[in-house]
């Protein structure tokens, strides 16, 4: 079996995960794993939210948890340090300033807000009565394409997220994807299967598989997450996420070291 890379995982320092880093790492290793990456969300940039994510206090206490990791496992897998960080239009030059304070292997860029509501949290779940789902997806996108632009990520985190909950467009949005890929492709970032939204009310991976193929078509690359909150959930369902993959007509994944590409590997 070909050896996978997991990219995407949490830290209890976020405030909604569980388990200590060394227990994603025994995970990953008893699943077979060949590499996996932290990418615990990154201090928001535009206020102190405790519960979503660390605090800028508690960056050097990130770094410090995963370099105790990696060095006391290295010889049994190889572990890269990353964040997940938030694309807050306006607040672009504290983001930077965030992810050039140390050499992280690759930075997920994700959007969870849409103007200041976390549309994919269970405690803002109420406001989806109050927005037009086709109008969310429209700027969802839009959103996704300048964060890709800004060039701090590469990596786009679960791209089609405002389906968790079950809300699916009614309109075609083929054009939107194929220019959000588009912009994907010219400013070279990778697009994620996330195995998280099988666990999700949604019940299918990010992002669906019409969306990938657009994406693989596009010529975007790609890489795997389980966005594990919880040690168990290390590389799980990666079998489901390969098959996509392929499905999608992807014949490799990427691995990347201080923000560049490592290494394609076949699947
Ligand atoms: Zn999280
Ligand atoms: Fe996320
Ligand atoms: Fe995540
Ligand atoms: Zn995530």
């Amino acid at each position: 079996m070909t050896p996978y890379a997991d990219y995407h995982m949490h830290t209890p320092l976020c405030g909604h995960a569980i388990g200590e880093p060394e227990e994603y790492v025994k995970q990953a290793i008893k699943m077979g794993l060949k590499e996996i990456g932290f990418s615990d969300h990154a201090p928001m940039v535009h206020k102190p939210m405790p519960g979503i994510t660390m605090s800028f206090d508690e960056l050097p206490q990130y770094h410090r948890l995963i370099e105790d990791v990696r060095k006391r496992y290295a010889s049994q897998i190889s572990i890269k340090i990353a964040l997940e960080s938030d694309f807050l239009p306006g607040y672009e030059g504290k983001t930077k300033s965030i992810i050039d304070n140390y050499p992280y292997d690759y930075i997920i860029g994700s959007v969870h807000f849409i103007d200041d509501w976390a549309f994919d949290d269970p405690a803002s779940r109420e406001y989806w009565k109050k927005h037009d789902v086709n109008e969310v997806y429209l700027k969802y996108y839009a959103l996704l394409r300048q964060s890709a632009q800004t060039g701090f990520f590469q990596i786009i985190g679960h791209c089609d997220l405002p389906k968790k909950f079950g809300a699916r467009p009614t309109i075609d949005l083929t054009d939107e994807i194929k220019a959000t890929a588009k912009v994907f492709k010219d400013t070279g970032v990778a697009v994620e299967i996330n195995t998280a939204g099988l666990r999700k009310p949604i019940g299918e991976m990010y992002p669906a598989p019409n969306c990938l193929k657009i994406y693989r078509e596009a010529g975007v690359p790609l890489t795997f997450g389980s966005d594990a909150h919880d040690p168990q959930d290390v590389g799980k369902d990666f079998d489901k996420a390969v098959d996509l993959a392929k499905s999608a007509g992807y014949s490799e994944y990427l691995v990347f070291k201080q923000k560049k590409i490592e290494k394609r590997i076949k699947i």
